[in-house]
């Protein structure tokens, strides 16, 4: 029998996979399964006979790899694996890979995206125009320049690197940097300006988060952090929800300690209807899109089939999350 390859909560249509000749190799070498799971209890019935898992934000829990016996590689389609208990996956033996690099373009696109939506007022004008209001949005005055301003970037690595080289060539902006593991030379190469959190936070006029979620990055933009900004700065982030304190977020927001947001990421994805942030006039939203461009979107998953076959003819996948030896691990046919 095969083995089998789950699908599991990402979507893309796989017509659009039909002529790509890694899918049509994968479909030579295994079984496949898709399937978007509403529960951790769901995702444990689907899984439970698989050898590899092809995984979007559904969390890679204990559970679930118990639940598992068979399962070889957690391949997660995206950069950010905070959703998969790696420590728990390596013990049981399981790979996991992720996929740099695919994603720093797109993210970078969609951060400027925010940072000019959030300065030009898009979507306020967009709805004035609708509503019929024309003169009553050109008499508010369509916000403020980028150029020459100063972008404070946490988390200098391959995301937070483009969105500096971007603003400081689009727009002129200036850039300071927060990057503890990043050395300065190879910040200034990137045409950052290497700060501490509270220089950055105290200078800048938009702020971007660019870190993984970890615990060490947890709540890392908190009240303090929030009370350092300008009040007329702006905060973006497509990093991870959690990065920063939410409800420290609401009070700075609605206290006039910085002007702005803009959120491609929650704390809680969906949001509650209730929560405030959805009623607040000074915050943009997307919903977790900045790297869902139709390019990113195929690259993420031909380069988690690409893992799957590595691992289904026992070779070593790229970007392995843990470091276990996968010809330990070739899948019996
Ligand atoms: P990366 O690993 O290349 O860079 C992360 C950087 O953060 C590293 O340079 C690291 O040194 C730095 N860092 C770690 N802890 C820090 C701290 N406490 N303070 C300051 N810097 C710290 O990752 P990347 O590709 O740039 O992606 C960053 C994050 O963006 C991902 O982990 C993911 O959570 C998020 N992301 C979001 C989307 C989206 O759709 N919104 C898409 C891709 C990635």
């Amino acid at each position: 029998m095969k083995p089998r390859v789950l699908f599991a909560d990402v979507t893309f249509e796989t017509a659009k996979l039909q002529k790509e000749p890694k899918y049509l190799e994968l479909l030579s070498l295994a079984e496949t399964r898709y399937t978007i799971p509403q529960s951790e209890a769901e995702l444990c019935d689907v899984i439970r006979d698989v050898e590899i898992a092809i995984v979007g934000d559904s969390p890679i829990t204990p559970r679930v790899l118990d639940a598992a016996p068979k399962l070889k590689l957690v391949a997660k389609c995206g950069v950010g694996f905070d959703n998969i208990d790696v420590e728990y996956a390596t013990r049981k033996r399981v790979l996991v890979t992720n996929v740099p690099g695919v994603l720093a373009g797109p993210v970078a696109e969609h951060t400027l995206l925010l940072m000019l939506a959030v300065a030009r007022k898009l979507v306020s004008a967009d709805s004035y125009v609708r509503t019929e209001r024309w003169d009553a949005f050109r008499s508010l005055g369509a916000g403020f320049d980028l150029r020459g301003k100063t972008l404070g970037v946490i988390g200098f690595g391959a995301i937070g690197r483009r969105v500096a080289e971007m603003a400081r060539t689009a727009f002129g902006m200036q850039i300071l940097a927060f990057d503890p593991l990043v050395p300065p030379e190879k910040i200034r190469n990137s045409a950052g300006e290497p700060a501490t959190l509270e220089q950055l936070l105290g200078e800048s006029d938009i702020v971007s988060v660019h870190v993984p979620l970890m615990p060490a990055t947890t709540g890392l933009v908190g009240e303090k952090e929030l009370r350092r900004m300008k009040p007329s700065a702006v905060l973006i982030n497509t990093s991870r929800g959690r990065v920063l304190d939410e409800k420290a977020l609401e009070k700075a927001l609605t206290s006039g300690w910085i002007a702005a947001a803009g959120l491609d990421v929650l704390e809680k994805e969906p949001p509650d209807p209730g929560s405030l942030l959805l009623k607040l006039p000074n915050v943009t939203m997307t919903p977790h899109t900045a790297a869902f461009t139709a390019e990113a979107t195929r690259a993420l998953w031909l380069a988690c089939i690409g893992a799957s076959i590595d691992v289904l003819k026992g070779e070593r996948p790229r970007s392995p999350a843990n470091v276990l030896n996968p010809t330990a691990m070739v899948v019996e046919k």
